[in-house]
């Protein structure tokens, strides 16, 4: 039996149209939108072209949303400075700095100066810990880890109960989709299992994966006889494996064997297409949040 195919671009399209109806619902009895600042600082063009990505779907939400562009000299004084401006701005619900940041500014310093209340990036240790006492605590979670509980969600998998392996103990994605798994909650109450480069049998713990999380990085690392068949497998890696000569565009994998994962798994996300679109949506999801946290 072929796989149920968790298609990314369709589940941001469906968030993304939730989204904007509560956007016009806030702007109708509150007379608010939903504020968002992306700060960029130089002219990376591939840091330009995740900015732009995110400005426009900002504004197609109806947000209202500030493109802050910095000089690529911008003394970390002055950066911080701008931070403290948009925390105390109250038509401001999210601050993002898209990094990576120059080498003359300490990114860990921006980061942790972001109010965590408007940390939509969910990369602040305010929210890292809020995320680990869960419940209502959680205000954001990081939009990778989020987008890929979504997609479990939304695809009708049971998670309750079921057996979780996440292979990948990074801190934006392995970690913390691991904790929000294992939490009491909706699309959680799962009973997790963390495997990475020191863990001795790796094709052991997959086999008994009700839902197998990959998140590592190295393409073709989960093998077909790994899945267990019927099982939910989330494929978060984006390996570029080549080039297109026609378009010049990168070819992509993920770090599962789609084509023949697909034959033995219940449900399964492609690459491309699968969890990389979602992450925008989340983030568009956690600024709604924050602004109707503001609200209340
Ligand atoms: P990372 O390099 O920080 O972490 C990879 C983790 O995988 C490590 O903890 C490591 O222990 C584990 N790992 C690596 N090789 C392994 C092996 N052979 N066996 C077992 N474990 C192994 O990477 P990351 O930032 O978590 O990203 C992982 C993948 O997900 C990358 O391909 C990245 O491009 C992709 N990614 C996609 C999105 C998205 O689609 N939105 C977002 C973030 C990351």
């Amino acid at each position: 039996m072929t796989a149920e195919i968790i298609s990314g671009t369709e589940i941001r399209k469906a968030i993304l149209a939730e989204v904007k109806e509560e956007v016009d619902q806030m702007k109708e009895k509150h007379g608010k939108v939903p504020g968002l600042v992306t700060i960029l600082v130089g002219s990376s063009p591939a840091s330009i072209s995740y900015v732009t990505l995110k400005v426009k779907t900002a504004i197609s939400l109806g947000f209202h949303e500030i493109q802050d562009d910095q000089p690529e000299d911008i003394s970390e004084e002055d950066l911080l400075g701008l931070i403290d401006k948009y925390n105390n701005d109250p038509d401001i619900h999210g601050i993002l700095v898209q990094l990576p940041l120059p080498k003359h500014i300490d990114d860990k310093k921006v980061l942790v100066a972001i109010d965590p209340d408007k940390d939509v990036d969910a990369f602040h240790p305010v929210n890292v810990g809020r995320l680990m006492i869960g419940g209502d605590e959680a205000k954001f979670y990081p939009c990778t880890p989020a987008g890929i509980q979504e997609m479990i969600i939304r695809s009708g998998t049971e998670t309750s109960g079921a057996e979780v392996v996440v292979v990948g103990r990074s801190n934006i994605v392995g970690k913390p989709i691991a904790m929000m798994m294992a939490q009491k909650g909706v699309g959680a109450n799962s009973t997790v299992t963390i495997v990475h480069t020191r863990t001795k049998d790796l094709a052991s713990h997959c086999k008994r994966a009700d839902i197998l999380i990959v998140a590592a990085g190295v393409p073709g690392l989960v093998k077909p006889e790994w899945i267990k068949p019927g099982s939910t497998v989330i494929d978060v890696g984006v390996n570029r494996i080549g080039m297109n000569e026609k378009t010049g565009k990168a070819i992509l994998s993920g770090d599962v064997d789609f084509n023949a994962a697909k034959e033995i798994a219940g449900a399964i996300t492609p690459v491309p297409g699968g969890v990389g679109p979602m992450t925008i949506a989340m983030l568009m999801k956690n600024t709604l949040k924050s602004a109707q946290y503001a609200l209340k």
